[in-house]
């Protein structure tokens, strides 16, 4: 059933190539790779993925799993989900849609509900631009330069004055409860704490309908018409919903992924009109926070496309307020970010609309790397003409440059700014040395240091069960496995051995013991074969009959100090068949 049909998936997918839309990876050893963590944030990677066994685990915080496990933790999913995401994304068609439980299936058909309850707003939105009621909504639009096709590939539209034209349109394809749940209505709560009657949350606006990334809306920013306190904020936003998180979208996502891919980098702007203007005139890797603040979910987003994004948000306060927090943020998850300043203090779209496209284009590429940007802005700050401002200047750069998490670019970044500033470098990389401070992640630290046999045979242990090599170390283990007791490996080979499914990882549920394993599944060279495995054996043998032989000598001088010859010459016999199976054993001594 619907576990077989994860293990078909399983058996198609690289999990390099599905981890790596969202974590940039690199080489590290001859079958793994690494990257930054995605799951906690991190300067130095410390998270792993192995090639050929197909798990990823990480160093730092912990996570660990196979290709299901990291989609469900990223894309925040139930294991169905999971495994139907990495299918489509494969190309692997899907057996008959299976719910593994009754609330799967309700929430599944709540989320349908609500995405044919967007699209019909949208088409309705869009219906209502063009109506006698939609003339001035038509006119803003032609005011800032958009053309009837333009405005139909983004699908803007009009929402009427009225309460409950909306309500009315869509209450025959859905119950009161969807209606509520859509964010598309508002409602007052009554004295009895239900709420009342629905009506239109956007009203007398522009609509601009949010899509997610496959291009299906799940939300709407929508700009008022009017000004004044009557009309509310000039952009209201959809809320919270089942279909969408604000911190979680970009908007243009869906039309800019393949552009960012091409270009090499994002354009970041703050408005959709900016991003609906820069896109028209030629820009495609355009995205926008539109009216909410930039997280870090919105750095992972971008990170699966490019780790470039050039910034260009409004030169008013709030914009570089924003720009600020958004470049600090890019600049923690060790994006290439640079900024772009458009004369006169304008914003993309109104450049555009002077200026013309090509000015823009030569705006972009005259973008300024973030540190040349940020020196300059210090300098007009702080003219460093005395040793003061000079002090301050610095003072104001060296959270930026802390910030950096490669040492190479942050260590050029502080000795760019002290040139310019008149610094001695060598004063501001003394500045710098508190940041450097390496925080060592705590996991790998209490990761005890084990033998090459020890790794051998976690490495056999760890392979399919129905591989030679798992075959040949259990049948060594249950033969000698005396031989085996006291070893820091003793208790995740027993959790291997009696696990009923192929992937190691999930057999292992200690943090500690997960660690090691994965450490030395990541540290392989060459896959172990049977005879690696009967080597491993006997030298663990030959340790354990070392260490026998010590306790053994012990015990019997104890033995012989107390006078007790039966025990004496018990131990003594034990002792000898160890020696003689030490001499025959030719190898390792
Ligand atoms: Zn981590």
């Amino acid at each position: 059933m619907a576990s077989d049909f994860a293990q078909l998936v399983k058996q198609q997918v690289d999990i390099v190539k599905i981890i790596g839309d969202y974590v940039r990876l690199k080489k590290a050893g001859a079958q793994n790779l690494s990257g930054l963590c995605p799951f906690h944030k991190e300067k130095s990677p410390s998270f792993s993925v192995h090639a050929t066994r197909q798990f990823f685990h990480c160093f730092g915080c912990g996570v660990s799993g196979d290709v299901f496990s990291f989609i469900q933790k990223i894309e925040n999913v139930s294991f169905p989900e999971a495994v139907r995401f990495v299918a489509q994304k494969c190309g692997i068609p899907l057996p008959k849609r299976e719910f593994s439980s009754e609330e799967e299936a309700q929430e599944g058909r709540q989320r349908a509900k609500l995405l044919e309850l967007h699209e019909l707003a949208t088409a309705w939105f869009e219906e209502q631009l063009r109506s006698p009621e939609g003339a001035l909504a038509r006119e803003y639009l032609t005011g800032r330069g958009l053309k009837p096709e333009e405005i139909q590939k983004f699908r803007i539209g009009y929402a009427p004055e009225s309460f409950h034209a909306l309500r009315e349109r869509l209450q025959s394809v859905a119950d009161q409860e969807a209606l509520r749940l859509s964010g598309l209505f508002a409602f007052k709560e009554q004295e009895d704490g239900k709420p009342g009657p629905l009506y239109s949350r956007f009203r007398k606006r522009v609509t601009f309908p949010i899509a997610n990334e496959s291009g299906r809306v799940i939300a709407f920013t929508a700009r008022a018409l009017e000004a004044g306190e009557k009309a509310g904020p000039k952009y209201l936003n959809s809320p919270e919903t089942p279909l969408y998180s604000k911190g979680n979208v970009l908007f243009n996502l869906d039309k800019a992924r393949q552009a960012i891919r091409e270009m090499g980098y994002a354009l970041l702007v703050e408005g959709q009109m900016d991003c609906i203007s820069v896109y028209l005139a030629g820009v495609k890797g355009v995205v926008a926070t539109s009216g909410t603040a930039f997280t870090e979910a919105h750095t992972r987003l971008l990170s699966r496309y490019t780790k470039r994004v050039v910034v260009n948000f409004d030169p008013d306060d709030a914009g570089s307020k924003a720009a600020e927090k958004a470049i600090a943020l890019l600049t923690e998850e060790d994006f290439e970010v640079r900024i772009v300043t458009l004369d006169g203090g304008l914003d993309p779209d109104r450049y555009i609309r002077e200026h013309g496209a090509q000015a823009y284009f030569a705006a972009i590429r005259g973008a300024k790397r973030l540190p040349d940007f940020l020196i300059e802005r210090a300098r007009q700050l702080f003219p460093p003409v005395t040793a003061a401002a000079k002090v301050e200047a610095l003072n104001f750069l060296l959270p930026h440059i802390r910030r950096i998490p490669n040492r190479i670019t942050r260590v050029e970044f502080a000795t760019d700014a002290a040139q310019k500033l008149g610094i001695d470098s060598a004063m501001v990389r003394e500045e710098l040395k508190e940041a450097a401070v390496k925080r060592r992640d705590s996991l790998s630290q209490t990761v005890p240091a084990l033998s090459e046999a020890e790794k051998v045979l976690l490495r056999a242990f760890a392979a399919a069960p129905s591989d030679p090599v798992f075959q040949a170390a259990i049948a060594g283990f249950d033969a000698e496995e005396a031989h085996f007791e006291g070893l820091t490996i003793a208790s995740i080979l027993k959790k291997l051995r009696v696990r009923t499914a192929v992937d190691p990882m999930g057999a292992v549920d200690d943090p500690v013991e997960n660690s090691m394993l994965a450490q030395v599944l990541l540290g392989e060279s060459e896959p172990v074969d049977v005879e690696h495995v009967a080597a491993a054996i006997e030298t663990l043998r030959h340790r354990y009959f070392e260490r026998r032989q010590r306790e053994l000598r012990a015990a019997i001088a104890e033995a012989e100090r107390r006078s007790d010859s039966a025990a004496v010459v018990q131990l003594t016999a034990e002792k000898l068949s160890i020696d003689r199976a030490l001499r025959d054993s030719k190898h390792f001594s």
